[in-house]
């Protein structure tokens, strides 16, 4: 039996150490042990258990006072009857939003799938307003993962393959590799046992081999960064996760020796350019694999990534992948939206940078919303980007639930691009999105007055398809208009609307 986690070390924990905090805190962990007290767990543990779990995490990634309190007490309504006003009265109202936001539905409406996919619906739609509801649900679901084995079997496989399709690439989406890695490592064994076997046996013949070779390079490449005058960084080595590396297994035909990562040498160190530095070390020491080396730097991933990754053959017949970062990237990389919640002044270090990938982030954080451009009208107010705005309101579209659960795998998630302005601001556009649906999501005004676009630097034809990551520059002329090809090219809702308009407009002058 697990021990009920006390409340001195969800204190410890927490990043602040205010009084008034310290005594919410202690005032929502003492609340919820009583909602909870005559309930248990699956596995016969005291219910309390669970909440205690979810606080102590929250507080352990740096999550706000806030944010733990409505962790302490997010079962608390559903599970255990208690109102809303006495929450609203004990805690205040932004504790009692944030609950309300994690709470499923009551049971009367909806039944099954219905029910089911009405709980994502709302949790998107309270999402979409403050997203701390959302990393509340993550470590929710993920402390209730890593304790499936006592549930009852029927309601175990659903419950880990909703977590591999919807909540971990949530989390990814996001940034949350750490939350990410656990929920799909913790799902895995459930969701599809047999793979899950396979991929252990495999990983098991490999991983001793693999960890000298890691521990003999990680020595000789410290005496070549000493020796080159490197004397600031820190390294640490990072194990695949056990589902991403099934995932890479079955995409590789199931060999082994054609995956480089299992295990990656880090090196942190504490500017950008001492990044470049490693890598110029790390080369030299060692022949880099042709095609392998990626400066997210540079270059972010769509959901903010950032790091150099190489990797190089390390002489004894094997390679090994090498991530270089600073201790801000660490950060961001392991908690990713959820560091920007608290560590403000990542903030500042993002801003007006390339590395600005994470400007949109901002958008969800309370009290420091980027203004959107004015031209989207359905967005103004809101605090996050259109698919989180799109997920609250799909249902408004489509009847059933299939339907919407489907499209929440498939659409949103994979089939979404993100491209770059040359100040580095994101833009969240559909899959074969073009520079047209780019221009309008900026400005009507830039848009129809736009006269060729260049991607990456290089010009580029109006209905180009862009693709992750590409930087486009829009380029107007005063004698610009949109044309009516521009609609069939355009593929967004949003471009389509407004050129119409302008062509209407044009008619008519
Ligand atoms: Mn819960």
């Amino acid at each position: 039996m697990a021990d009920i986690r006390p409340l001195s070390e969800i204190l410890s924990a927490m990043t602040s150490k205010e009084a008034a905090d310290v005594s919410m805190i202690s005032k929502a962990y003492e609340f919820s042990r009583d909602a909870h007290k005559d309930q248990t767990r699956y596995s016969g543990e005291p219910y309390f258990l669970h909440p205690a779990e979810v606080g102590f995490t929250l507080a352990e990634i740096g999550m706000d006072a806030e944010t733990i309190a409505a962790g302490l007490l997010h079962d608390s309504m559903e599970d255990a009857g208690v109102s809303a006003a006495t929450i609203e009265k004990e805690f205040g109202q932004e504790v009692l939003f944030l609950v309300r936001g994690v709470t499923k539905l009551g049971a009367l409406r909806y039944r099954g799938l219905e029910r089911h996919t009405e709980s994502l619906r709302r949790l998107f739609a309270a999402t979409a307003e403050d997203i701390r509801v959302l990393i509340i649900k993550l470590m929710d679901r993920l402390h209730n993962v890593t304790t499936l084995e006592h549930v009852p079997e029927h309601k175990r496989k659903r419950i880990a393959l909703e977590t591999l399709e919807i909540y971990a690439p949530i989390a990814d989406r996001f940034g949350m590799s750490v939350a990410k890695t656990a929920l799909e490592d913790a799902a895995f064994p459930y969701a599809y046992p047999e793979d899950y076997e396979k991929t252990r046996e495999l990983l098991k013949e490999r991983t001793k081999e693999t960890e000298k070779r890691l521990e003999k390079a990680e020595k000789d490449l410290k005496r070549a960064l000493a020796e080159s005058g490197i004397r600031e960084f820190r390294t640490e080595s990072r194990m695949k996760g056990m589902y991403s590396l099934f995932r890479k297994l079955d995409r590789k035909d199931w060999e082994m020796g054609k995956i480089f990562d299992i295990l990656a040498l880090r090196i942190i160190v504490p500017t950008v350019a001492d990044c470049y530095s490693v890598l110029g070390v790390v080369h030299k020491q060692w022949r880099p694999v042709p095609g392998k080396i990626k400066d997210y730097i540079a270059f972010p991933k769509p959901n903010g990534y950032q790091s150099i990754h190489t990797t190089v053959y390390t002489g004894d017949g094997g390679a090994l992948e090498i991530q270089i970062r600073t201790e801000s990237m660490h950060r961001e990389a392991q908690y990713g939206i959820a560091s920007h919640l608290t560590y403000k002044e990542a903030l500042g270090y993002v801003e007006g940078s390339r590395g600005g990938s994470l400007e949109w982030i901002k958008q969800f954080i309370p009290g420091r919303r980027k203004k959107l451009p004015e031209t989207i009208p359905e967005q103004s107010g809101h605090t996050a980007p259109d698919w989180v705005q799109e997920l609250a309101h799909a249902h408004e579209q489509e009847g059933r639930s299939g339907e919407y659960l489907e499209n929440l795998k498939t659409d949103f998630f994979s089939h979404r691009i993100f491209v770059f302005t040359p100040k580095g601001d994101v833009i969240d556009l559909p899959l074969a999105a073009t520079p047209i649906d780019f221009a309008y999501a900026i400005h009507s005004e830039i848009a129809n007055k736009m006269a060729g676009a260049r991607v990456n630097g290089k010009m580029a034809s109006l209905d180009s398809i862009l693709r992750n990551g590409d930087m486009v520059e829009i380029i107007t002329k005063s004698s610009a208009r949109p044309s009516r090809k521009w609609q069939d090219i355009a593929k967004t809702t949003l471009a389509k609307k407004m050129i119409r308009a302008a062509l209407a407009a044009q008619k008519q002058s």
